[in-house]
């Protein structure tokens, strides 16, 4: 408990290392973001994270996913562009996909456990020369390769929940819940990865083993869809700060706050859903600048 005290994300943390949007800036200058995920069953997945993203200040977005998705994801994105992820012949291959204009990527909210979404999610872990974030059926088909991770020259960030967590380390749910501090900190040192183990305490892993745990949010969160808000929040703080380990903390800290803020004076933590928390994110903001 001495060590939980010491690594708090708080407030103050937050205020120091939060960046600010300068008055000269440009939609090139805060990031330009790519969402890789979505199928004709989970369309709203994807659209949740770019959501989050947009609303958490993303320069720009673009939606990758599969073509049945993209007009009602449209219709209620207008800010976001698009890439059809799948032609006749299934999904695309990572040498159809030029990841070079992007900041940072993130990929595997509602994608499914196909072969054809294992390759693409293999594909873009060797070719994205950027940040990336893996969740959800990314998490899933990156557990058998989980070596590749260490051969990445660029920052990698996985944010399993503790039942992800069990599957990529081999462990039982249990034993992940019982000791997330240790696990988390043995398998981000091994793989050189940052690691968000989410849950009612959020713990962030640096590839060197430093940690920190976030402590806002609520029961509100515990539903379809606030791992997938919660993504795209961190994607956009990701493109907007050097520090990844600052980007994490800020993200969780500002999805579990927006939650908070929700629950105290609009919703209650059972008719909370993931978009009020994208909602949400406009009075954090107001209040911290
Ligand atoms: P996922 O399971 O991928 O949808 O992610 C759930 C998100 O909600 C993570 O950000 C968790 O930290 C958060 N969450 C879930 N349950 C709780 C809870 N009881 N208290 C606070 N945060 C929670
Ligand atoms: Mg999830």
């Amino acid at each position: 408990w001495s060590f939980i005290k010491r690594a708090i994300w708080s407030d103050q943390s937050v205020q120091q290392t939060l960046p600010t949007r300068s008055r000269f800036s440009h939609k090139g200058s805060h990031g330009r973001g790519f969402v890789i995920g979505g199928s004709q069953s989970m369309p709203g997945s994807v659209a949740l994270t770019s959501s989050a993203a947009l609303r958490a200040g993303a320069g720009l977005l673009t939606i990758g996913t599969v073509p049945e998705a993209i007009p009602s994801i449209a219709a209620q994105l207008t800010e976001a562009t698009f890439h059809a992820m799948k032609g006749q012949n299934g999904w695309i291959q990572a040498q159809e996909l030029d990841l070079s204009p992007y900041d940072s990527v993130v990929i595997g909210m509602g994608m499914g456990r196909a072969e054809e979404t294992a390759s693409i999610t293999r594909q873009v872990v060797k070719s994205a020369h950027c940040p990336l974030l893996i969740d959800a059926d990314g998490l899933y088909h990156i557990q058998h390769h989980k070596s590749s991770l260490r051969e990445r020259s660029h920052p990698t960030v996985l944010t399993p929940h503790p039942g992800e967590m069990a599957m990529l380390s081999n462990q039982t749910i249990s034993s992940v819940l019982d000791h997330p501090i240790s696990i988390s900190k043995t398998f981000a040192m091994e793989y050189g990865v940052y690691l968000v183990l989410k849950g009612p305490f959020t713990i962030i892993t640096t590839p060197d083993g430093e940690q920190w745990v976030n402590l806002t949010g609520n029961a509100g969160l515990a539903k379809g869809g606030s791992g997938d808000a919660l993504a795209g929040v961190l994607l956009t703080m990701m493109m907007q700060h050097e520090t990844i380990q600052h980007a994490l903390s800020n993200g969780c800290y500002l999805h579990g706050k927006s939650a908070d803020y929700m629950v105290e004076h609009q919703h209650s933590d059972r008719d909370l859903l993931a978009t009020d928390v994208i909602h949400g994110l406009i009075q954090i903001f107001r209040t911290l600048s």
